[in-house]
């Protein structure tokens, strides 16, 4: 009999198909490694997809979660450069083709074919998970799981802020969102010398004291002061972390003229507002996907040296088999970030 361990499953594309199912040890190929996860944190995209509001294909039934960390379990026969034991974070492309040419150009997150952990193939909230061996990334000694296992939301601001976006020291960054995402864009944007502030609802107002502790202004609601303050003209950029397409047109009366608007929150509901400000304003408009190998080398750098400390937004930690209370947190914006730990 193989060992069986409680995960969190997704199993349809019906509106709240999560429930805890008890899954056999994965078998691992070649070049992968076994790890056995030790925290694994809750995506909004987890949550999309328990809420059934996601605009991603899904393998039903999957385990869930792609924000995680662990120890080497096991070892593929090909594998080389990782041992058991060894303390590891992993990406989340599990599936690439190789021979894409933008993969060829380390540009594998964009490539169509990726599937990642969680969504296309099995996830980490569960006792095991098989990783394929170019997925990690080693966490120094020092820097605990419970942060480790948040370089993954932590790499899609890195990616963000620091190759798709334009920022210089003084530049003003307005950030509409103040989710996970929003909040580690606004904490980015602060190490590349910017004045930064994170807008929210009046409903997200224990989010934005939590953007508070990386030194940004908060703003519930309207930002057009902000963004104004200084010449009339406007944010010399927005990032927009909210997960909705319509936070565009805020974007787009936010920013200045020749200004650089990020996209990196996503809905699926289609808008209704004309593009005419993008083109009248000469504004850059830039969308922002995931992540790729440099970027989470540096993230780890930047959470090992206490650059970026990802405390202040990590709610608690619960055992998988509790996912509905901290998934329930997370929807109801009482926490920025769950974490869960397999039992
Ligand atoms: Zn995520």
């Amino acid at each position: 009999m193989s060992e069986k361990s409680l995960a969190v499953v997704n199993y349809s594309s019906e509106k709240g198909a999560v429930e805890i199912r008890e899954i056999v040890k994965p078998e691992i190929g070649e070049d992968d490694v076994l790890l056995e996860v030790v925290n694994v944190g809750v995506c909004g995209s987890d949550l999309h997809q328990w809420t059934a509001d996601h605009s991603w294909k899904v393998n039903y039934p999957v385990v869930l979660g792609h924000e995680f960390g662990g120890y080497v379990a096991e070892v593929g026969s090909n594998v080389k450069d990782w041992k058991t034991g060894d303390k590891v974070v992993s990406e989340t492309a599990a599936v690439i083709n190789s021979t894409n040419p933008l993969s060829r150009q380390g540009l594998y997150n964009l490539d169509p074919d990726r599937k990642g952990f969680g969504y296309g193939v099995n996830g980490a909230m569960t006792k095991y998970v098989k990783v394929p061996e170019r997925c990690l990334h080693r966490v120094p000694e020092h820097l605990s799981f419970e942060q480790a296992c948040l370089t993954e939301p932590c790499c899609v601001a890195y990616n963000a802020i620091v190759n798709n976006s334009k920022i210089k020291p003084g530049d003003r960054v307005i950030v509409l969102g103040a989710g996970t995402i929003g909040i580690l864009c606004a904490a980015i944007a602060k190490l590349c010398g910017a004045e930064v502030a994170v807008t929210g609802l009046q409903t997200d107002v224990h989010r934005l004291n939590i953007a508070k502790k990386y030194n940004c202004e908060i703003i519930i609601g309207d930002a057009t002061e902000y963004a104004k303050q200084r010449d009339g003209l406007g944010a010399d950029c927005v990032i927009d972390a909210a997960g909705t397409s319509i936070t565009l047109k805020i974007a787009m009366d936010l920013i200045r003229p020749n200004g650089h608007v990020t996209k990196v929150g996503w809905g699926p509901q289609p808008i209704n507002f004309s593009l005419d400000p993008l083109v009248q304003k000469n504004v850059t408009l830039q969308g922002s996907f995931s992540h790729n190998w440099p970027v989470w080398e540096r993230v780890i750098a930047l959470m090992a040296s206490e650059q970026l400390n990802v405390q202040p937004i990590i709610g608690g930690v619960w055992p998988v088999t509790e996912w509905h209370e901290a998934f329930e947190k997370m929807l109801k914006g009482e926490v920025v970030k769950s974490v869960l730990k397999p039992v």
